[in-house]
């Protein structure tokens, strides 16, 4: 890792950042501790030291896509609903044409394009596992490798970044190419966790979409905006709160906060390993009351403009 101060904040230029906390790896793929730091100006919040690329590639272990077997079954129906959703999100912005999923991941959103036939498809991800998912269908053209590495300038109509966006290392240098491939006009969508919706201020690092170290930078509704217009968008809407990954949020939290092993509940659904029996017994007891706390306080965060999680709709400058 580099050890050296934080770098100027590639937002507003400040080299204030100030200290926010210590937290540890919540998927347990490292047993090192993190250090949290925010910028006094324009409360970007960065990973420091930030790790390298051999380090991070670490710390996305053989789960991160999930599992088939075990409780796979709840994530599949989880990720196929979260899909029609993100599907109907992104085809209300741009609803047909060439569209491109950054960090496409074992491919649920484009699978439900797929279903809708209105774009021509395209994925990118670093992923192995991605890859091997993606090689089988020959409706979707699949880029392994960097974005930097796709040569199709000015070829989309759309680019979608759900959930991707806050794991680059150098966002500004990403946003360009991402700029580079996006024809003038065209759409760019980035969802990401926001820092200050209230799940972030009521939990501190109990957050569940906190998600240190695999999110290197931490946005909010404010600089993400700002971040998009310095580099050649226009941001045209800012949806507060997505249904699927709102409430889990504010379920997974809640339990963090209660003091359960932290995030015990996400890797038995994600790995399918039960790490705790008692523990897990008791969050299922819990389980109604915490599901109604959760949609009560999603629908409050949306009312009042702070959620968890943020869909950032922006077009291409000409
Ligand atoms: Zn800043």
């Amino acid at each position: 890792m580099n050890n050296s101060a934080p770098a100027v904040c590639p937002i507003c230029h400040s080299n204030s950042w100030n200290f926010l906390f210590e937290t540890h790896d919540a998927d347990l793929c490292s047993k090192h501790n993190f250090q949290l730091y925010v910028c006094s100006e324009c409360n970007l919040r960065i990973v420091h030291p930030q790790p390298s690329a051999d380090e991070l590639a670490a710390f996305y272990h053989e789960y991160y896509y999930g599992t088939e077997g075990g409780l796979g079954i709840l994530q599949k129906y989880f990720k196929s609903i979260a899909g029609a959703i993100r599907t109907r999100i992104a085809s209300r912005f741009v609803n047909s044409g060439r569209l491109l999923d950054v960090g496409c991941g074992d491919g649920s959103f484009l699978n439900a394009c797929e279903l809708k036939g209105r774009y021509e498809l395209h994925g990118q991800d670093l992923s192995e596992i991605s890859k091997k998912r993606f090689m089988a269908n020959k409706n979707i053209t699949y880029h392994h490798g960097k974005i930097s590495a796709i040569t199709l300038n000015q070829y989309f109509d759309l680019v979608t970044l759900w959930a991707s966006f806050e794991h680059f290392s150098n966002p500004i240098d990403e946003l360009l190419q991402l700029r580079r491939l996006i024809k003038p006009g065209g759409g760019l969508l980035i969802m990401i966790p926001n820092t200050l919706g209230l799940q972030a201020r009521l939990s501190f690092k109990n957050w569940f979409h906190l998600d240190v170290p695999r999110h290197l930078f931490h946005y909010d509704h404010r600089n993400i905006q700002r971040l998009l217009e310095q580099n050649g968008f226009l941001v045209t809407n800012v949806q507060h709160g997505m249904v699927e990954h709102s409430v889990y949020g504010w379920l997974q939290t809640l339990y963090n906060i209660l003091g359960f092993r932290f995030n015990l509940l996400y890797r038995l659904i994600k790995h399918g390993q039960n790490e705790n029996t008692i523990q897990n017994l008791l969050q299922l007891i819990l389980m109604p009351l915490m599901i109604c706390i959760s949609l009560t306080l999603h629908f409050f965060e949306i009312a009042f403009r702070h959620s968890g999680i943020i869909i950032v709709m922006a077009r291409r400058n000409e």
